[in-house]
């Protein structure tokens, strides 16, 4: 799944996909077992790994996009995740950016392939764990999960949240599925129309 909730699974698997659990379970793509297609004649193929399964074309549909056909249904592999996962949720002055985001980068080049982050540079949002002078101003938001124990996952995000000075800090275990759904307010579903 992507990292907001509302995006389809269908053009989000078709191109890649990536998301919170990509560098531990590989991107959507990489899970996808099987597709039910139709294509521009009107033929019903089967891409798989079946004996009777077109196997080039689930190679083609694992990134290729639209244009094969019409997928009009997936298997995928399940994992088992969660239900809570550790979250780093960190926040830092927009004054404070680039030292930040060089933090963010050295922590996440040696970190385990159970973490998975983004920072975002936006405004700040009006919430009380922010401070009121940051509402509205540029700040760096500091996002990291680790899928696995959360108790470990407390330990190995420690560190990243002692990168810089940050301004709030709301880091704590939480479920992947709110995780998951955790940005969809700034992405307002058939609301925001550009792409
Ligand atoms: C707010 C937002 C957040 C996003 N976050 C992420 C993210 O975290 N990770 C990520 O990887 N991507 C992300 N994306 C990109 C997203 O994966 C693509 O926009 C994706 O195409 C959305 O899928 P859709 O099914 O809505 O596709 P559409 O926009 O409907 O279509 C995209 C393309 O896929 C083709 N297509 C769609 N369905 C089918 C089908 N059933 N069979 C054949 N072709 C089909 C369409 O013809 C078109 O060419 C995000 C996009 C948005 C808008």
């Amino acid at each position: 799944m992507g990292v907001v909730s509302e995006t389809g699974i269908a053009g989000l698997t078709l191109g890649g996909g990536y998301g919170w659990l990509t560098r531990k379970f590989g991107l959507s793509c990489d899970n996808l077992l099987s597709a039910d297609v139709v294509t521009a004649d009107g033929r019903w193929v089967r891409a798989g790994t079946g004996p009777d399964d077109d196997l080039d074309l689930l190679w083609a549909l694992r990134g290729g996009g639209g244009n094969f056909g019409v997928v009009t249904s997936f298997e995928y592999r399940a994992l088992p995740v969660g239900p809570e996962l550790y979250v780093g949720f960190v926040v830092h002055a927009g004054s404070n950016a680039r030292a930040a985001l060089q933090g963010i980068r050295s922590f996440f080049e040696q970190a385990p392939e159970e973490v998975m982050s983004l920072a975002v540079v936006r405004k700040g949002p009006s919430i009380e764990e922010i401070p009121t002078e940051h509402h509205g101003k540029p700040v760096v938001i500091q996002l990291a999960v680790y899928v696995g124990d959360p108790t470990e996952g407390e330990r190995v995000l420690h560190p990243a949240r002692d990168i810089g000075s940050p301004i709030a800090d709301l880091s704590g275990p939480m479920r992947y599925v709110d995780l998951q759904r955790l940005p969809d307010a700034d992405y307002p579903a058939h609301e925001l129309r550009n792409y």
